[in-house]
């Protein structure tokens, strides 16, 4: 019998398990959005599953408007998980707090086997001994104080009620593992020193609870961010400790601000939430999450997600920090919207407008200036400003009207202007209400420029009908409002001039 060539494990097809463990202690923050998406990626393409499983035994920052938060932005962005809460699944229950036997279970286990110990120490005697350390020229670890205490005596202050926490002992050896994306890493585990793995038999922290539950939830793969790099051999050692299977590990790279510092709310919003309500579409920000250290073979940019899901390599993920580059997320968001149906683009932009916009009545003028619009949005909240005047005329100075463009010492010759505006005025009246489309406008009023001047007639045209000094071009302007309000808002110029 031949035997075929071995697939290394990351290529397996099934039996890949990874997840997402979010601590609910803030909003879904957009690199978190990023770890989600490369972990479904990575389950959808290897035909895996993607376990959502909630971090919360931290239960004074652990808030349930978090987990929501977390569930409607992933729930938003379309990617869906095979186990976890909300839905359940064989390895249940997937809310941290909920699996609270378990962890006790294995902190005991430490415990009798003295490989955990209970730790009295004070906050004053803790840091009295990293500054000790720290004089020396040492790197602070803890310095060992309880870990010789007898058992019996510990379990006896545990009763008489003395506040403990538990440390691993944390066995001094060389760690190493093959990171996916970095490659080898090698950590000499004397520094890390004993470190606190729970509060109390009931209240573990994640870098032992999540350890557990990775092999408790027959984990795989454990790709996360790299400023979880440093409690890898920590949960590695956990794992070993507890004779649970070796996983593979990918740490994402950061992401920076342009300037290449640690992305902050200082320089950009961090909530996922906040990209959706300044008009962000899902697709859109997938897209931009996917080349956020990550990139294709070639040159392109715009990705649906199946095509992620074929073209994804957690190998083509670079090391070096990403750089968040707002100005690409905005391109892409305005790809992505000038690639929806105008039925589509019409419902998601209802919730960025006033509730009158979207009326019955102004159905057609929504749907008219949406088209105008279409090309020079950005996000979907960018419609309310690029569209109002559409809506309602603004209220302009009359030197708004003036050809050339004055500075604003200068006089608006307002018999000139006047007159222009009548010619328009007289020509457009010719036009029929149902000829009244930009391409008869056009040809009707081009003629005229030839006698009056271009700028002379078009500038005052669009500046009356628009009440800005930008907007799309006079002819798409009339066509969307019509004969009968371009007329009115023609003659709302002669007023202000007369
Ligand atoms: N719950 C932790 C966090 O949100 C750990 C995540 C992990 O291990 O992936 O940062």
């Amino acid at each position: 019998m031949i035997e075929s060539p071995k697939k290394p494990a990351c290529l397996a097809k099934s039996g890949v398990r990874v997840r997402f463990a979010p601590s609910p202690t803030g909003f879904l923050h957009i690199g978190s959005a990023r770890t989600v998406l490369f972990n479904w990626l990575f389950a959808k393409q290897q035909d895996g599953k993607f376990i959502l499983r909630i971090e919360d035994t931290d239960i004074e920052r652990s808030e349930p408007r978090f987990e929501h938060d977390i569930i409607e932005g992933m729930k938003w962005l379309g990617l869906d998980w095979d186990e976890g809460i909300d839905i359940g699944g064989e390895y249940g229950p997937y809310r941290q707090s909920e699996r609270l036997d378990i962890y006790e279970k294995y902190l005991r286990q430490l415990i009798d086997e003295n490989k955990a110990y209970y730790c009295f120490c004070s906050k004053e005697q803790l840091e009295g001994d990293r500054q000790a350390m720290l004089a020396q020229g040492l790197a602070p670890k803890y310095s060992g104080r309880c870990r010789h205490l007898l058992r019996e005596e510990s379990e006896k202050r545990i009763a008489e009620g003395e506040s403990a926490v538990i440390r691993f002992k944390t066995p001094e050896t060389e760690i190493e593992f093959n990171d996916l994306i970095r490659g080898k890493i090698k950590v000499n585990t004397a520094l890390i020193g004993d470190i606190v793995i729970a509060r109390s038999l009931r209240s573990p922290l994640f870098v032992f609870s999540g350890a557990v539950d990775d092999f408790e939830m027959k984990i795989t793969h454990v790709i996360r961010g790299e400023d979880h790099i440093s409690n890898t051999p920590k949960q590695i050692l956990i794992q070993k400790v507890l004779g649970f299977d070796e996983l593979k590990y990918a740490h994402l790279p950061l992401i920076l601000s342009s300037d290449r510092s640690k992305m902050s709310k200082r320089f950009l919003d961090t909530a996922l939430a906040d990209y959706r309500k300044q008009g962000y579409l899902p697709e859109a920000i997938v897209n931009f999450l996917a080349l956020l250290g990550w990139h294709p073979k070639d040159e392109k940019e715009i990705f649906s997600p199946e095509e992620l899901i074929k073209e994804f390599d957690i190998k083509r993920i670079q090391k070096a920090g990403a750089i968040f580059n707002l100005e690409k997320l905005e391109w892409l968001n305005a790809q992505y919207i000038r690639k929806l149906n105008q039925e589509n683009l019409m419902e998601k932009i209802k919730e960025f407008i006033p509730p009158e916009w979207g009326s019955e009545e102004n159905k057609e003028l929504l749907i008219k200036a949406i088209a105008a619009e279409k090309e020079r949005m950005r996000t979907l909240a960018d419609f309310k400003k690029l569209a109002d005047f559409f809506f309602e005329l603004p209220d302009y100075e009359p030197k708004l009207l003036a050809w050339p463009r004055l500075t604003n010492e200068a006089e608006i010759d307002k018999e000139k202007t006047l007159a222009n505006l009548k010619i328009l005025i007289e020509e457009i009246n010719k036009v029929f209400k149902a000829d009244f489309n930009k391409e008869n406008l056009e040809e009707s009023i081009m003629s005229l420029t030839e006698i009056w001047g271009r700028g002379e007639l078009l500038w005052p045209l669009r500046a009356a009908l628009s009440g800005r000094e930008t907007s799309p071009g006079p002819f798409k302007i009339m066509e969307v409002l019509g004969k009968e309000e371009t007329l009115r808002r023609l003659n709302i110029a002669i007023e202000k001039l007369s």
